[in-house]
């Protein structure tokens, strides 16, 4: 089964298909359709969707579109869906992953709960009755400072309960067993699998 992927972001796509397995996952920009879509959801499911209904409305297709973040309890659930964009309005620039992570330690500096999730949203739509959204979540702390040198993002300063490590110390395939992406494409090759009657 082919799936227009509603991202431009290769990585992502590369990914995705890892953990999806067996899945032709296709880039809009791939077939040279122009997509672009404003993620100006409340939640992550609502960006998923808002992903996700844009590109089925260019391509009308099976389409999938995912959205993510993190969600730090005594921050009130921030940066939550502006996990990407974190610091960038008083910057005024795009940050850095590594100065997004050490802007998160410094404003939890003094905070006793240190408790955290990352959230993942995946939307499928395979027709313009039938849509699935799944959201999944990995539980964690915000660790006092950095370590390790895999993964991306804010994995140095993610301690993953589950794995009983900081996320950057795990190899790719350990990450995804616990990890919110993870979780949530598994269920949706689940999802996937009972459509194609594998
Ligand atoms: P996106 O919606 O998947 O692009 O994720 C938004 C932001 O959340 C990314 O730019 C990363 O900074 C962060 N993020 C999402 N998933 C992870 C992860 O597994 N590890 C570390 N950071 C992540």
């Amino acid at each position: 089964m082919k799936l227009y992927f509603a991202s431009s972001n290769e990585h992502k796509k590369k990914e995705m298909s890892r953990l999806l397995g067996g899945y032709t996952l296709v880039l809009p920009k791939e077939e040279g359709i122009k997509f672009s879509a404003e993620e100006t959801g409340n939640d992550f499911i609502a960006n998923a969707v808002i992903k996700a209904e844009a590109l089925y409305s260019i391509v009308h297709e099976s389409v999938i579109a995912d959205d993510s973040g993190l969600m730090v309890r005594a921050l009130g659930g921030a940066p939550g869906v502006h996990t990407a964009r974190y610091g960038e309005d008083e910057a005024k620039r795009k940050l850095t992953d590594r100065e997004k992570y050490m802007l998160l330690l410094k404003n939890m500096e003094g905070k006793e709960d240190r408790s955290a999730v990352f959230v993942t949203a995946l939307c499928l739509i395979l027709s313009d009755e039938r849509r699935y959204i799944i959201q999944e979540t990995c539980e964690g702390m915000i660790a006092e400072k950095p370590s390790g040198t895999n993964g991306f993002g804010y994995d140095p300063v993610f301690y993953i309960n589950e794995a009983h490590s900081i996320s950057a110390d795990l190899a790719e395939g350990e990450k995804d067993l616990y990890s919110h992406r993870g979780k949530a494409a598994r269920l949706m090759k689940m999802l996937l699998d009972k459509e194609e009657g594998r």
